[in-house]
Parts: C-alpha cells; structure tokens; sequence
C-alpha cells in the first residue's frame, strides 16, 4: 500500500493565524510532517487584534503554555467581557461579560425569575446579577479559584486576555521554531497550480526559490493570496448588514490603572475600542466610510484618548464577509484570509482557533477527500453565520436614529434567522442555543437587555413558585455575588501578583 500521509505543510503569512496555525501542527503532528511558515517582513502584518474571548485558553493549554508567563511575555491584561457604552440609547451602558447571569433554579435559566420582578420594578438591570459585570464595574479580578466550594461563583471566573498581538505572534514563532517549523523570510510571488486538478504545487518567493507543499494553509490576510488571487474561491460580501469597512487605529499611553474589560464606545458611524494592556492602551474607530469621512474619524477618535498618543493612526480598510469556501482543493485559508466580522466581540482570534481545531480534526491524507472538505466549510459557515447575527444585533438592537448611520441600521432589513430570535427573546425572554454556536444564552440575554429589547413577557412557569421565593432568590444572588467580588484583588493587584510584564 502507498503511503499518502501529509508529509509537507506549508503555511504563507506569519501573523496571528500564521503563528498559532504554526504552533498548533507543530504540537499535533511535528513529527510526521515538514511545517513551513513564510512571511514577509517587507508586508507586515495587520498589527492589531488585541482583545480575545475565553477560548483562546484552551488553545494555550493544549499547547502546554503557562498562563502567567504568557501574559507576562504579551503584556497582557485580564478581560472579563465588554463595556458598551450609547449603544441602545445615548448615555446607556451596560456590559457583556463571559459568565452567567445568577444561578438557574428549578428548570429555569435565572434570568426568566429576574425578569418577572424587572417587568413589575422589583430588580435591577440585568448586570446588577452577575458576577463579572459587577467585578468589572469596580476593577475587580481573579482567575477561578480551586480553595472555595464548587457552587462559589468564584469557583469559576471566565476570563480572556488584552495584550499587544505582535507580541502573540513573537511569542508564538519562539515556541513553533522550539518544535522544529522552519521558518522562510520572503514575498511570495506566484503560485503554481498542478495542471491536473487546480491544486496547489508550491509557491514562489521573489528571488527565484520555490516552495511546494502537500497542503497549504493561507494566512496571508486579506490579501487571501492562495485561496482567492490563486483559487478564485469567492467572497460573501456582508456589508450590508455589517457597514463598516475601515478603522483607524493608534495606540496611547496608560493612564490609570488597566480596567479587566474591552470598551466599545459607540459614535456617529460606528465604534471606538478602548484595549488597556500592562504597558499601553489600544485604541480604535471602527467606521463605515460612506457615512463619515476619515478626516471626521481620526478628529474624534484623537479627542477621545485617556492619553498621550504613542503613534500616528493608521487606517485598515477591510469588507466584511467570510470566503464562500474556506478550504478550496488543499488550500485551507484561516485568519484574515477566510474572512473577517469587523473586531466588535473580538471574535477573530477565536475564528482562528476554531479553524485550526477543525483543521487538526478533519486533517486528510494526500487523497484530500471531499467528505472531509465538504464538513470542514459546512461547520466554518455556520459558525462565521451564527457570529455575525450576534454582531448583527449589536446594530439592530437600537433606538438611536440621530445619525444617518444609525438610521439605517435600525432599519435595516436582517437575516431571518436572527429576526427569529429576536422575536421569540422579545415574546418571553426565551433563546435556543443551536448546536455549538460560539455565543449562549447569557450573551444574548446581555446584549439583548442592555440595548432595550425587552421581552413582553416572562415564562409561565416562573408563577408556579410563590413570589416571595422569587424575591428571595434573585436577592440572594445579588448577596452572594456583593461578597464574592468584595474578596476579589484589583486587577492591578493581581497584575502585579501573578503576571507583571518586566519593563521594556
Ligand atoms: C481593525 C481591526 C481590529 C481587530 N481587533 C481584533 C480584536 O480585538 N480581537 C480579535 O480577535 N481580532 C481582531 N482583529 C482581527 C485580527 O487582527 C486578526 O484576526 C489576526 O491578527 C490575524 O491576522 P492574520 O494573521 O490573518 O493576518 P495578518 O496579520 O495580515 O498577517 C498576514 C501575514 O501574511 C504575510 N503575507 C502577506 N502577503 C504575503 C506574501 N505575498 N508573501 C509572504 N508573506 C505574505 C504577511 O507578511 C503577514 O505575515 C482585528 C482586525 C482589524 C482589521
């Protein structure tokens, strides 16, 4: 029998994707396979893409990384969920943070027994019942800790991280060169297709050297130089649901301690982050250019900086939309390169991971197998979908109208199955997770709440328990949650415990 195992795997680009792609096959599969990375100084990378969701953990933990001196090396900070601020209305703030809401009781999430006091004036805002939200209003942070009792919400804190992403993929190219990927400095050029089938052969960088590969894995970011200037794959055009096309981005002095959250700040034609790390502070305007010039953006967004700014703006110009394949023939695109959501939940990295973990799962043979090809874009289209009608509803779910921007996203016409959603969380608070859609119940519960749609109703079955139970039971949480966060450090001070980057 002949042997048709992979034997070489080439990578192009060498940014986020590229590293982590890089580190993850080296771990998996260092042994049976050559890993090539090329990159090209001369390019760069995108250079942002700072905040992250909770998965990126379990990406470092399989790679048998320590989390304090990952954070230590990326300048990192602690990120418990987003601030959002005018977003329903302007003057509105709420969060969106990674944990749950209080504590299901009975057959019931929480929220459906908060919801019957806050439609009658009896409870707080949703934020007011978890953990995070409440923590990250007063500064507060820990990871989980392993000395309190199993139902101690401190017994599970969800955190992500903020840190300075070309640090990531420094930290990242250190680990994958440890475990022998040979990296390549140079521009790719021109991709050599095998006449028979489209396959890719090899790549050829300027100076004549080319490269061929079994497999070829496109993180070349936007550019989508294999999957789409070579493979032609197509691109899903979703602007008219997400309109923003471009960001100004510059980075400023820390001032004051680093808050354990993301900001979004919402504007007149779009957003602005505020990513505090160790020793600066990322920040952006993510806009949509038909309704706002540039000049406009970088005088507002330059007025609104905590400090001094460490850099001149840069604009990035992007579409968003996701490839109509992500793996075309033996070309996988991961990263910028299969498509990109605009960064409102920091969702990108996290698009990488579930790329790469999908790859090491569905990885073929030299065969490459179409059933494997078919699964690998039918599981990456519905979690690029289900992600965007998340994000979808952040532009949706507004009562603002006093821009044309917000104008015509309050009105504009949304994808059915999102519309679903809305109307059955607007009928009575209730949400159906599909599958392993990446965003759950409490998120949309969050997002939901905090941007005015308020359910109508609550569950029936919630008046099948006595009020003053009701009562009872969301005012314990309230209590519990008031003494767990009292016993949390500061996130400086835990910073500074556990994780302090040494001065550059
Ligand atoms: C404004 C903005 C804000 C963002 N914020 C977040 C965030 O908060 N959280 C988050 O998760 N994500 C965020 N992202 C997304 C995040 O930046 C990316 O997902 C991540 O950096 C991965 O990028 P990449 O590696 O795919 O592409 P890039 O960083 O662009 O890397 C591409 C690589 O390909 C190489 N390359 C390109 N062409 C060639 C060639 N011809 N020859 C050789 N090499 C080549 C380049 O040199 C580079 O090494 C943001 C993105 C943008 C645009």
């Amino acid at each position: 029998m002949t042997d048709s195992r992979l034997k070489n795997i080439v990578i192009v680009g060498g940014g986020s994707a590229g590293w982590m792609a890089a580190a993850a096959l080296a771990k998996t599969l260092g042994r049976e396979c050559t890993i090539r990375l090329i990159e090209s100084e001369e390019i760069g990378t995108v250079g942002v893409g700072e905040s992250t969701v909770p998965h990126l953990q379990a990406f470092n933990q399989a790679l048998e990384i320590d989390e304090a001196e990952f954070v230590r090396q990326v300048r990192g900070t602690f990120k418990l969920g987003i601030e959002f601020l005018d977003w329903g209305r302007v003057g509105d703030r709420y969060f969106h943070t990674f944990g749950p809401i209080g504590h299901d009781y009975g057959p019931l999430p929480f929220h459906q027994y908060w919801l019957k006091l806050f439609l009658s004036g009896k409870a707080d805002d949703i934020g007011a019942y978890s953990l995070h939200s409440v923590a990250a209003l007063r500064g507060r942070f820990m990871t989980s800790a392993t000395d309190v009792p199993v139902n101690s919400p401190l017994h599970c804190v969800a955190h992500a991280y903020q840190f300075d992403a070309g640090l990531y993929a420094r930290y990242l190219r250190n680990y994958s060169e440890a475990r022998g990927v040979q990296r390549t400095e140079g521009r790719v050029v021109d991709v050599k297709l095998r006449g028979t089938d489209g396959f890719i052969e090899a790549v050829a960088l300027e100076g004549g050297e080319t490269i061929s590969g079994d497999l070829f894995v496109d993180c070349s970011g936007f550019r989508g130089l294999l999957i789409e200037h070579a493979l032609h794959t197509g691109y899903d055009d979703w602007t008219q649901w997400l309109p923003c096309d471009r960001a100004l981005a510059v980075p400023s002095e820390k001032v004051g301690p680093a808050t354990p959250y993301t900001r979004s700040t919402a504007r007149a034609a779009g957003w602005q982050w505020r990513i505090p790390l160790q020793h600066r502070t990322g920040n952006g305007y993510v806009y949509s250019s038909k309704y706002i010039s540039d000049d406009e953006v970088h005088q507002t967004l330059m007025s609104n900086l905590d400090g001094r700014a460490l850099a001149e703006p840069r604009i990035l110009k992007f579409t968003t939309g996701r490839r109509r394949k992500f793996w075309n023939r033996n070309c996988v695109a991961i990263g910028l390169a299969s498509g990109f959501m605009e960064p409102l939940e920091a969702t990108s990295i996290y698009l990488i991971q579930s790329g790469i973990g999908r790859l090491i799962n569905l990885m073929p043979d030299r065969n490459f197998s179409p059933v494997l090809i078919d699964r690998y874009n039918k599981q990456a289209a519905f979690e690029f979908e289900r992600i965007r009608d998340f994000l979808i509803l952040h532009y949706f779910a507004t009562e603002r109208r006093d821009t044309p921007f917000w104008q015509y996203c309050g009105n504009m016409q949304i994808p059915e199955q999102l519309a679903d959603n809305i109307r059955l969380f607007r009928d009575s608070g209730r949400f159906f997770r599909d599958a392993d859609e990446m965003f759950a119940l409490p998120s949309w519960v969050q997002v939901m709440m905090g941007q005015r749609f308020v359910p109508t109703r609550y569950h029936p079955a919630v008046d099948l328990i006595p009020e003053q139970e009701v009562v009872e039971l969301v005012a314990s949480v309230r209590n519990v949650i008031a003494r767990c966060v009292e016993a949390m450090p500061m996130h400086e001070q835990f910073i500074a415990r556990y994780c302090q980057a040494v001065a550059a």
